[in-house]
């Protein structure tokens, strides 16, 4: 049997709890066992991000647990935190957050960087990180030099570089076009394929949608359904 690798447990978030409370997230209930590649969809504002954020230790819940591959990461200390985070969660985001001054090659480098892995063996594993997203070729550009597919794939790849076991993506194609998103797509399946990398990405894109092994669905911040499909 697959294992439970995300598993939050009567998640809730509350901002403004002292002035007007906004209830984004409401006792949600998610298990995501290993190898799985789930779509997170539901209409603007009704809390995708601010769950994505909290399964993946960047927003901390109002109330509930979340367990990440066996280790409750609502109890860690922040410096706990900030590591397992960076040897276990990659993150991508909608507006691909690259650093602008910073080559591609960098963007990536950096997050090694973070970990201390040593000079050559960082230039390896960023040149195989980019070749995987197909980005050999641009190695010394910076994200102005690049489209926003190609700046996604960059993005992609700084999600990979601490080998992480699962991907949380908020909107990754939403400001891609067509061609871009399903180039982006091919590359999640193919690591979500070959890797079993945890995939969990929020989406309003029925082109992504239709990717997917497993559909959540989120209204005013509970879970609305939560169905297994036939990828297509
Ligand atoms: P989605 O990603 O599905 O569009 P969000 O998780 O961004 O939804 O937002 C859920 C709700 O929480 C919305 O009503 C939004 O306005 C509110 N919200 C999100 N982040 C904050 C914040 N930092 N402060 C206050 N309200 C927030
Ligand atoms: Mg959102």
């Amino acid at each position: 049997m697959a294992k439970t690798i995300i598993d939050a447990h009567n998640v809730s978030k509350t901002f403004n709890p002292k002035t007007i409370p906004v209830h984004a997230v409401q006792n949600v209930h998610v298990h995501i066992e290993e190898g799985e590649f789930v779509a997170l969809v539901g209409p603007s504002g009704s809390g995708k991000s601010t769950l994505l954020n909290m399964m993946g230790g960047l927003d901390e819940p109002t109330a509930g647990t979340v367990i990440i591959d066996g280790v409750e990461i609502t109890t860690l200390s922040e410096n706990k935190l900030i590591d397992f985070r960076l040897h276990n969660i990659g993150f991508v985001f909608q507006s691909f957050n690259l650093i602008p001054v910073l080559t591609a090659k960098e963007n990536v480098g950096f997050v090694l960087q973070l970990q201390n892995i040593h000079k050559d063996k960082r230039e390896k594993r960023v040149l195989e990180l980019l070749n995987e997203v197909g980005l050999e070729d641009k190695i010394n550009s910076k994200p102005s030099e690049l489209s926003g597919g190609q700046q996604q794939r960059v993005a992609v790849a700084r999600a990979l570089a601490s080998k992480p076991k699962i991907i949380l993506a908020d909107e990754p194609t939403a400001n891609l076009d067509s061609k871009s998103a399903a180039n982006l797509l091919d590359i999640m399946a193919k690591l979500n394929k070959e890797e079993k990398i945890t995939f969990l990405f929020s989406t309003h894109d029925q082109r992504v949608i239709k990717k997917a092994r497993r559909i959540i669905t989120l209204v005013d911040g509970k879970i609305d359904s939560d169905v297994q499909q036939i990828p297509s």
